[in-house]
Protein backbone atom coordinates (compact mmCIF):
# COMPACT_ATOMS: atom_id res chain seq x y z
CA UNK A 1 0.00 0.00 0.00
CA UNK A 2 1.69 3.32 -0.74
CA UNK A 3 2.13 5.65 1.62
CA UNK A 4 0.49 9.14 2.13
CA UNK A 5 1.79 12.18 4.05
CA UNK A 6 -1.47 13.30 5.70
CA UNK A 7 0.18 14.70 8.92
CA UNK A 8 0.40 18.59 9.13
CA UNK A 9 4.11 19.49 9.08
CA UNK A 10 5.44 16.42 6.93
CA UNK A 11 8.54 15.91 7.67
CA UNK A 12 8.96 18.31 10.93
CA UNK A 13 6.03 16.23 12.44
CA UNK A 14 7.67 14.30 14.97
CA UNK A 15 9.64 16.79 15.75
CA UNK A 16 6.80 19.01 16.19
CA UNK A 17 5.27 16.41 18.16
CA UNK A 18 8.10 15.77 20.35
CA UNK A 19 9.55 19.32 21.53
CA UNK A 20 6.03 21.60 22.03
CA UNK A 21 7.02 24.38 23.35
CA UNK A 22 7.67 28.16 22.71
CA UNK A 23 6.38 28.21 18.92
CA UNK A 24 2.84 27.02 19.95
CA UNK A 25 2.55 29.29 22.86
CA UNK A 26 3.80 32.19 21.02
CA UNK A 27 0.88 31.13 18.19
CA UNK A 28 -1.43 30.40 21.05
CA UNK A 29 -0.93 34.50 22.42
CA UNK A 30 -0.49 35.80 19.59
CA UNK A 31 -4.03 34.41 18.15
CA UNK A 32 -5.67 35.58 21.69
CA UNK A 33 -4.13 39.26 21.37
CA UNK A 34 -5.82 39.42 17.64
CA UNK A 35 -9.00 37.82 19.19
CA UNK A 36 -8.73 40.90 21.32
CA UNK A 37 -7.89 43.25 18.84
CA UNK A 38 -10.61 42.38 16.32
CA UNK A 39 -13.43 42.48 19.24
CA UNK A 40 -12.60 45.16 20.82
CA UNK A 41 -12.72 47.12 17.29
CA UNK A 42 -16.24 45.11 16.80
CA UNK A 43 -17.33 46.40 20.21
CA UNK A 44 -16.27 49.58 19.36
CA UNK A 45 -18.19 49.77 15.84
CA UNK A 46 -20.90 47.81 17.45
CA UNK A 47 -21.32 50.91 19.79
CA UNK A 48 -20.55 54.27 17.28
CA UNK A 49 -22.74 53.20 14.62
CA UNK A 50 -26.11 53.40 16.24
CA UNK A 51 -24.58 56.08 18.75
CA UNK A 52 -26.92 58.61 17.09
CA UNK A 53 -30.07 56.58 17.31
CA UNK A 54 -29.88 55.86 20.86
CA UNK A 55 -29.75 59.77 21.67
CA UNK A 56 -33.12 59.90 19.66
CA UNK A 57 -34.93 57.34 22.53
CA UNK A 58 -32.98 59.08 25.31
CA UNK A 59 -30.17 61.57 26.46
CA UNK A 60 -29.20 59.04 27.97
CA UNK A 61 -28.74 55.97 26.23
CA UNK A 62 -25.34 56.76 24.10
CA UNK A 63 -23.73 57.03 27.97
CA UNK A 64 -25.23 53.93 29.17
CA UNK A 65 -24.22 51.87 26.15
CA UNK A 66 -20.74 52.96 25.92
CA UNK A 67 -20.32 52.20 29.66
CA UNK A 68 -22.04 48.24 28.99
CA UNK A 69 -19.80 48.21 26.26
CA UNK A 70 -16.88 49.79 27.85
CA UNK A 71 -17.70 46.99 30.57
CA UNK A 72 -17.64 44.05 28.81
CA UNK A 73 -15.10 45.05 26.28
CA UNK A 74 -12.77 45.45 29.70
CA UNK A 75 -13.82 42.12 31.31
CA UNK A 76 -13.24 40.15 27.42
CA UNK A 77 -9.88 41.77 27.05
CA UNK A 78 -9.08 40.96 30.93
CA UNK A 79 -10.13 37.27 30.50
CA UNK A 80 -8.08 37.06 27.43
CA UNK A 81 -4.92 38.69 29.37
CA UNK A 82 -5.28 36.85 31.79
CA UNK A 83 -5.31 33.75 29.64
CA UNK A 84 -2.18 34.50 27.96
CA UNK A 85 -0.31 35.29 31.18
CA UNK A 86 -1.28 31.47 31.99
CA UNK A 87 0.02 30.33 28.81
CA UNK A 88 3.21 32.91 29.19
CA UNK A 89 3.83 31.24 32.86
CA UNK A 90 2.77 27.62 31.80
CA UNK A 91 0.94 27.48 35.23
CA UNK A 92 -1.96 28.53 36.79
CA UNK A 93 -2.33 31.85 38.40
CA UNK A 94 -4.59 33.40 41.13
CA UNK A 95 -8.36 33.56 39.00
CA UNK A 96 -7.88 31.84 36.12
CA UNK A 97 -8.41 28.04 36.68
CA UNK A 98 -12.21 28.61 36.28
CA UNK A 99 -11.76 30.62 33.33
CA UNK A 100 -8.72 28.32 31.83
CA UNK A 101 -11.65 25.74 32.09
CA UNK A 102 -14.44 27.61 29.82
CA UNK A 103 -11.74 29.08 27.69
CA UNK A 104 -10.68 25.34 26.52
CA UNK A 105 -14.38 24.65 26.05
CA UNK A 106 -15.45 28.11 23.79
CA UNK A 107 -12.22 29.38 22.91
CA UNK A 108 -10.59 26.78 20.06
CA UNK A 109 -13.28 27.36 17.44
CA UNK A 110 -12.78 31.37 17.78
CA UNK A 111 -8.98 30.74 17.28
CA UNK A 112 -9.61 28.55 14.45
CA UNK A 113 -11.07 31.32 12.98
CA UNK A 114 -8.73 33.92 13.68
CA UNK A 115 -5.96 31.63 12.72
CA UNK A 116 -7.10 31.48 9.30
CA UNK A 117 -7.28 35.37 9.25
CA UNK A 118 -4.14 35.68 9.87
CA UNK A 119 -2.81 32.87 7.41
CA UNK A 120 -2.56 29.87 9.65
CA UNK A 121 -3.91 26.71 9.05
CA UNK A 122 -6.58 24.93 11.14
CA UNK A 123 -4.19 21.60 12.50
CA UNK A 124 -1.77 24.99 13.18
CA UNK A 125 -4.07 26.14 15.64
CA UNK A 126 -5.17 22.67 16.64
CA UNK A 127 -1.43 21.55 17.61
CA UNK A 128 -0.61 25.28 19.23
CA UNK A 129 -3.90 24.40 21.09
CA UNK A 130 -2.70 20.82 22.39
CA UNK A 131 0.68 21.77 23.41
CA UNK A 132 -0.36 24.41 25.34
CA UNK A 133 -3.30 22.25 26.76
CA UNK A 134 -0.18 19.91 27.56
CA UNK A 135 2.15 22.04 29.40
CA UNK A 136 -0.78 22.95 31.26
CA UNK A 137 -2.16 19.92 32.20
CA UNK A 138 1.54 19.05 33.47
CA UNK A 139 1.92 21.83 35.51
CA UNK A 140 -1.19 21.10 37.13
CA UNK A 141 0.20 17.73 37.74
CA UNK A 142 3.31 18.78 39.04
CA UNK A 143 1.35 21.68 41.51
CA UNK A 144 -0.16 19.85 44.34
CA UNK A 145 -2.37 17.44 41.94
CA UNK A 146 -0.39 14.46 40.74
CA UNK A 147 -2.66 11.75 39.36
CA UNK A 148 -3.32 8.77 41.13
CA UNK A 149 -5.25 6.79 38.24
CA UNK A 150 -4.28 7.37 34.65
CA UNK A 151 -5.68 5.97 31.63
CA UNK A 152 -4.08 5.63 28.36
CA UNK A 153 -6.71 6.13 25.60
CA UNK A 154 -6.27 5.07 22.15
CA UNK A 155 -8.24 5.45 18.90
CA UNK A 156 -9.14 1.88 16.93
CA UNK A 157 -7.28 2.73 13.86
CA UNK A 158 -4.32 2.10 15.60
CA UNK A 159 -4.91 -1.86 15.64
CA UNK A 160 -3.69 -3.55 12.68
CA UNK A 161 -6.55 -3.52 9.42
CA UNK A 162 -6.07 -6.92 8.94
CA UNK A 163 -6.56 -8.39 12.66
CA UNK A 164 -9.42 -10.20 13.48
CA UNK A 165 -8.91 -10.09 17.22
CA UNK A 166 -11.88 -7.80 18.97
CA UNK A 167 -9.91 -5.48 21.29
CA UNK A 168 -12.84 -2.63 21.68
CA UNK A 169 -14.73 -4.53 24.72
CA UNK A 170 -10.98 -5.88 25.93
CA UNK A 171 -8.16 -4.92 24.76
CA UNK A 172 -5.96 -7.99 26.74
CA UNK A 173 -7.76 -10.34 23.88
CA UNK A 174 -4.63 -8.69 21.52
CA UNK A 175 -2.42 -11.85 21.05
CA UNK A 176 0.30 -9.07 21.16
CA UNK A 177 2.00 -10.88 17.37
CA UNK A 178 3.53 -7.29 17.23
CA UNK A 179 1.95 -6.26 13.76
CA UNK A 180 0.24 -3.18 15.15
CA UNK A 181 1.65 -1.17 18.21
CA UNK A 182 -1.79 -2.55 20.45
CA UNK A 183 1.29 -5.09 21.68
CA UNK A 184 3.82 -2.31 23.44
CA UNK A 185 0.86 -0.29 24.85
CA UNK A 186 -0.30 -3.29 26.55
CA UNK A 187 3.27 -3.88 27.64
CA UNK A 188 3.49 -0.03 29.06
CA UNK A 189 -0.02 -0.16 31.04
CA UNK A 190 0.86 -3.46 32.25
CA UNK A 191 5.01 -2.18 33.11
CA UNK A 192 3.49 1.39 34.63
CA UNK A 193 0.37 -0.12 36.29
CA UNK A 194 -2.01 2.42 34.33
CA UNK A 195 -5.33 0.96 32.35
CA UNK A 196 -5.05 0.92 28.43
CA UNK A 197 -8.66 1.63 26.51
CA UNK A 198 -8.88 1.59 22.91
CA UNK A 199 -11.91 3.95 21.64
CA UNK A 200 -13.76 3.34 17.87
CA UNK A 201 -15.14 6.88 18.33
CA UNK A 202 -16.06 9.96 20.57
CA UNK A 203 -19.34 8.40 22.07
CA UNK A 204 -16.93 5.38 23.41
CA UNK A 205 -14.30 7.33 24.41
CA UNK A 206 -16.99 9.46 26.83
CA UNK A 207 -18.38 5.88 27.92
CA UNK A 208 -15.12 4.63 28.86
CA UNK A 209 -13.76 7.98 30.73
CA UNK A 210 -17.17 7.86 32.87
CA UNK A 211 -16.49 4.25 33.44
CA UNK A 212 -13.31 4.51 34.44
CA UNK A 213 -13.46 7.61 35.88
CA UNK A 214 -9.38 8.47 35.79
CA UNK A 215 -7.73 11.28 37.65
CA UNK A 216 -6.05 11.71 34.48
CA UNK A 217 -6.11 10.27 30.82
CA UNK A 218 -3.09 10.27 28.03
CA UNK A 219 -5.14 10.00 24.70
CA UNK A 220 -3.65 9.28 20.94
CA UNK A 221 -5.49 10.58 18.43
CA UNK A 222 -6.19 13.36 15.35
CA UNK A 223 -6.23 16.28 15.27
CA UNK A 224 -9.96 16.49 15.64
CA UNK A 225 -10.83 14.02 18.20
CA UNK A 226 -7.86 15.37 20.13
CA UNK A 227 -9.12 18.99 20.28
CA UNK A 228 -12.65 17.64 20.69
CA UNK A 229 -11.97 15.24 23.40
CA UNK A 230 -10.02 17.99 25.55
CA UNK A 231 -12.90 20.32 25.37
CA UNK A 232 -15.26 17.40 26.15
CA UNK A 233 -13.63 16.50 29.31
CA UNK A 234 -12.30 19.74 30.46
CA UNK A 235 -11.71 20.33 33.45
CA UNK A 236 -10.65 16.48 33.34
CA UNK A 237 -6.87 16.69 32.57
CA UNK A 238 -5.92 15.22 28.96
CA UNK A 239 -2.69 15.12 27.96
CA UNK A 240 -2.96 14.76 24.13
CA UNK A 241 -0.59 12.74 21.64
CA UNK A 242 -1.07 13.27 17.95
CA UNK A 243 -1.52 9.57 16.03
CA UNK A 244 0.53 9.72 12.50
CA UNK A 245 -0.36 8.66 9.59
CA UNK A 246 1.23 7.04 6.86
CA UNK A 247 -1.55 5.30 4.90
CA UNK A 248 -4.27 7.92 5.43
CA UNK A 249 -7.18 8.79 8.01
CA UNK A 250 -8.34 5.97 10.18
CA UNK A 251 -6.14 3.38 8.71
CA UNK A 252 -3.34 1.35 10.60
CA UNK A 253 -2.25 4.69 12.26
CA UNK A 254 1.06 4.33 14.22
CA UNK A 255 2.15 6.69 17.49
CA UNK A 256 5.49 7.00 18.79
CA UNK A 257 5.78 4.75 21.60
CA UNK A 258 8.99 6.42 23.38
CA UNK A 259 6.84 9.30 23.33
CA UNK A 260 4.04 7.76 25.12
CA UNK A 261 6.74 6.11 27.28
CA UNK A 262 8.17 9.07 28.15
CA UNK A 263 5.09 11.18 29.13
CA UNK A 264 3.66 8.32 31.20
CA UNK A 265 7.23 8.37 33.00
CA UNK A 266 6.84 11.81 33.83
CA UNK A 267 3.70 11.03 35.00
CA UNK A 268 4.05 8.39 36.90
CA UNK A 269 7.01 10.01 39.12
CA UNK A 270 4.76 12.46 39.92
CA UNK A 271 2.31 10.14 41.33
CA UNK A 272 4.83 7.72 43.30
CA UNK A 273 6.26 11.03 44.40
S1 LIG B 1 -0.67 -6.75 18.17
FE1 LIG B 1 -2.70 -7.42 18.87
S2 LIG B 1 -4.15 -6.00 17.98
FE2 LIG B 1 -2.22 -5.75 16.86
S3 LIG B 1 -2.43 -7.10 15.09
FE3 LIG B 1 -1.42 -8.31 16.72
S4 LIG B 1 -3.10 -9.32 17.80
FE4 LIG B 1 -4.03 -7.71 16.55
Amino acid sequence: MEKQNSTPSGSAFSDYVHKPGQSERRLFIALLALFGVLSSVLLLLLYIVPYYGYGRISPHLPFLMGALSAIFGLALLGSLGLLAIVVAVGHDVPFSRKLRSVAMKVLLPVLIVVGRLAGFRREEVQHAFVAVNNELVLAHCRNGSPPRTILLLMPHCLQDSDCQVKITHRVENCKRCGKCRIKDLLTLSEQYGVSLAVATGGTVARRIVIDRRPDLIIAVACERDLTSGIQDTTPLPVYGIFNERPFGPCLNTQVAIDRVESVLKEFCSLRQG
